[in-house]
């Protein structure tokens, strides 16, 4: 099998499936019972958010764990935005993040908020001076993502967090890092952002498990109720095994940029093939193509034939068109004819060479047919 859908989930690595193993036969009690089973639970917790925090550059007491990337974008909009209401009722945010945060977005519209979507340029990149000055004195929430899952681009949060803090803005800043996490150097501190989500399943951990990182002194509104769990603000009992892999998985996450330089491989390869477009190159391992005149499902099932697993936009679109695409303004050939190709540091070579002969015996057959 060739896999290059790694933006839509990841395999699970060696160091997680023991860790998820070793957490579930030996520390299986739970975190908050006053019992040395229930000890040895938290503390297999408190590893995993040691080894996160470091990995984010910031402070252990600062890690959240969530269900997941879903919830932890949902926890910062929501809970951001509504803890900060009495501030204001606007907000700031792209036409290119992933629908956990445009749609927590329209949720809180619906609660009176009003919603300032930035557009990207046609590069996949939104301008920090479009997003700043759509910032005004009742906005009580940026949200700007780190990375795209679509085109691969990486967004100028740093700059807008530099720029707000010079405003003395009051609005909160949040990045989706779930496609940055492990596989682009960042850290928290030179970030700048208040609220950073990033997901398991996306660093090849299990699926189920997130997590928020908080800045000290920042407050945020549950938006679920239950025991008194990650302070409130995810409560329900700890997935500890689900936490145990996430750790493992960051601990060995590749740090040579494997994935990128596979990606900018396979370019080099599938720019070769007749009327191929590059829509984005990206700066992660990950990148979108297309081949005007074809439609992207065809391919994909033509390449799914042969083994080779691409996406045609967000998975979690499943064949709608793609939000992220339309913002961009391509002509209807190339949105119609467009992949996503994600890599991750466990692919080959082989594996770019591969997908790009058959997409260009593909391309042919097809347009013999
Ligand atoms: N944010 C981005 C950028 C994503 O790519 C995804 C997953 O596709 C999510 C959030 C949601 O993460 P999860 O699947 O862990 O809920």
């Amino acid at each position: 099998m060739t896999y290059l859908d790694n933006a839509a989930t990841t395999q699970v690595c060696s160091a997680a499936l023991e860790a998820f193993e070793r957490a579930a036969e030996e520390t299986f009690g739970n975190p908050s019972s006053l019992h040395s089973a229930g000890f040895a639970a938290e503390r297999t917790v408190d590893e995993a958010r040691k080894t996160l925090a470091s990995v984010l550059g910031g402070a252990p007491d600062e890690l959240v764990f969530t269900p997941g990337g879903t919830f932890s974008d949902n926890l910062a909009v929501l809970g951001g935005a509504r803890r900060n209401c009495r501030i204001g009722k606007h907000i700031v945010t792209t036409r290119i993040e992933h629908d956990a945060v445009l749609n927590a977005a329209a949720a809180l519209e619906k609660e009176g908020f009003e919603v300032t979507r930035v557009a990207p340029g046609p590069d996949g990149r939104v301008r920090a001076e479009d997003v700043l000055s759509a910032v005004r004195s009742d906005t009580v929430l940026v949200s700007v993502m780190l990375a795209n899952n679509e085109l691969g681009t990486v967004q100028p949060v740093a700059e807008i967090a530099g720029e707000l803090k010079r405003r003395k803005s009051r609005a909160l800043l949040h990045t989706d890092a779930v496609q940055a996490f492990c596989k682009i150097p960042f850290s928290v501190k030179t970030l700048g952002a208040d609220l950073v989500a990033v997901s398991g399943h996306k660093v090849h951990a299990p699926k189920g498990v997130g997590a928020l990182w908080v800045r000290k002194g920042v407050k945020l509104s549950p938006i679920t109720f239950g025991g008194g769990q990650e302070k409130g603000l995810a409560p329900g009992t700890e997935p500890v095994p689900l936490i145990a892999a996430f750790g493992a998985a960051v601990a060995a996450r590749d740090k040579s940029g494997r994935a990128v330089k596979l990606k900018e491989y396979a370019l080099s390869l599938l720019e070769r093939i007749d009327g191929l477009k590059v829509i984005s190159r990206g700066d992660t391992g990950v990148c979108m193509v297309s081949l005007p005149g074809f439609r992207s499902e065809t391919l994909l099932h033509r390449l799914s034939a042969e083994q080779i697993y691409v996406s045609s936009g967000s998975a979690c679109g499943r064949g709608k068109p793609s939000h992220v695409l339309k913002a961009l303004e391509l002509e209807a050939k190339t949105l119609d004819g467009a992949l996503r190709i994600s890599f991750s540091a466990y692919n080959t070579e082989e594996d770019a060479v591969r997908l790009a002969s058959a997409l260009e015996r593909a391309a042919g057959e097809l347009a013999h047919a």
